[in-house]
């Protein structure tokens, strides 16, 4: 591929053929992430970046807009189609943002909101200490059952009794399961609460039909556009309409300034291929590479948090193997496997420590992966951390991963050999 950087800024061109290259001949199983395609790097990439366009299509405080009008249009009609909803911003920069900005279209600092705790799955922005969302409101949290480590419908209810929040959230980071979002409908009505959906995780499964919409039980969804949709590191705001004015204000002038239009390019293009018949067969597939991932890493002695996974992600508790996720996520990284330690739920380790990875398949069953790969990144896994510290097994696991990996090319065509 024809490279200017090469020649005008080696240094940075560098970097980026070495991120590439551990692109190219790793196993990227963090299930935040994914590779998007060329189609979307090139939208991502392109003049769009050069445009302000504060305001929204139509309704612009900057002249010529009337070409980028076209695209917002664009995204906001695709992503109507692909998820049935009546009103789309596309506008916010990243998943937190569009959180921040959902918030403050409907409620005010001091006012009670209801999320999942974060250390059982739920996300910093649903009530974290640490973020806006902590500081700003009252946080009242649900996390999962001990016996199964699923959504608890009683105590969802009881707490909202009790503290009658004006906000619920449904959603997650690091729950393998479906939410009931029907239940949590009921629960909200019983409260007089909205209900917002965060499926910044699930959402590429949610518009393939993999996963249950929230669209027609919610008030407010949320989402990246990065995750299992496949699309540029952005969000989005999807609401019904009575929404729709606050939640524009509070997008701009309320929280952000321009709009990145190329990153809107990119969604729009994004939301193209989602519509497409093969998606659906991808979020299918993600979702049966996620368990038999599972059953196979239990076959070979591992705890599945909940025992399994409906959805693209699952999270291993690592106390039976007696190793914690810290050194686990360690082990893993030197083999080429990439994952992220996490906190299961009643974990006794601290969050810096964690006795837990968290995994996914999306960004593997985009390479093309199957079943009997994952049969092999099972057996990888488990030689990799039962050879800890041992240079010589480790490296011959690094070998299997980096042939397994080179028989899926990815950006082949962006690698440069010199
Ligand atoms: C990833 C994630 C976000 C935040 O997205 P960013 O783009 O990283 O800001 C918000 N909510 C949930 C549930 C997430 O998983």
């Amino acid at each position: 591929m024809k490279s200017t950087l090469q020649t005008t800024d080696p240094a940075v061109f560098k970097i980026i053929q070495r991120e590439t290259e551990r692109q190219e001949f790793g196993l990227e199983m963090i299930p935040s992430e994914n590779y998007v395609s060329e189609a979307v790097l090139e939208a991502n990439g392109s003049v769009l970046t050069n445009k302000y366009a504060e305001g929204l299509p139509g309704k612009r405080y900057y002249g010529g807009c009337h070409v980028v009008d076209e695209i917002e249009d664009l995204a906001r009609e695709r992503c109507k189609q692909l998820f049935g909803c009546e009103f789309v911003n596309v506008q916010p920069h990243s998943g937190a943002t569009a959180n921040q900005a959902a918030y403050e279209s409907v409620v005010s600092f001091g006012d009670t909101v209801m999320g999942m705790r974060l250390d059982q799955g739920g996300h910093l922005t649903h009530g974290s200490p640490v973020n806006f969302s902590g500081r700003n409101y009252k946080i009242v949290a649900y996390g999962v059952r001990q016996s199964d480590q699923q959504v608890d419908p009683d105590e969802v209810r009881s707490l909202a009794l009790q503290h009658r929040p004006k906000l619920i959230i449904v959603g997650a980071s690091a729950y393998p399961r479906r939410f009931d979002f029907a239940m949590f409908r009921k629960v909200a009505d019983e409260v007089g609460a909205i209900l917002l959906a965060d499926i910044a995780h699930y959402a590429g499964l949610v518009a393939a039909g993999a996963y249950p919409s929230p669209i027609q039980h919610c008030d407010i969804v949320t989402t990246t556009t990065h995750k299992t949709l496949r699309g540029p590191r952005s969000g989005i705001i999807m609401a019904r309409e009575a929404h729709a004015k606050a939640i524009n204000k509070s997008v701009f002038p309320g929280l952000q300034g321009g709009p990145h239009m190329h990153t809107i390019a990119a969604k729009a293009v994004a939301f193209g291929e989602a519509l497409r018949p093969e998606f659906k067969d991808y979020a299918r597939r993600i979702i049966e590479n996620a368990q038999t991932l599972a059953a196979e890493l239990q076959r070979l002695g591992f705890t599945i948090v909940s025992g399994g996974t409906d959805s693209h992600l699952l999270l291993v508790d690592l106390r039976p193997a007696d190793i914690t996720g810290k050194d686990a996520e360690k082990a893993l990284d030197a083999v080429g496997i990439t994952v992220n330690k996490n906190t299961i739920p009643f974990d006794p380790q601290p969050p810096t420590v964690c006795s837990g990875i968290r995994m996914g398949t999306p960004a593997l069953t985009t390479r093309g992966m199957n079943q009997a790969d994952m049969k092999s990144i099972a057996s990888f896994i488990r030689e990799a951390i039962d050879a800890r510290g041992q240079e010589n097994k480790l490296n011959s696991v690094r070998d299997k991963v980096r042939s397994l990996s080179s028989r899926y090319p990815l950006y082949r065509d962006r690698l440069v050999r010199e």
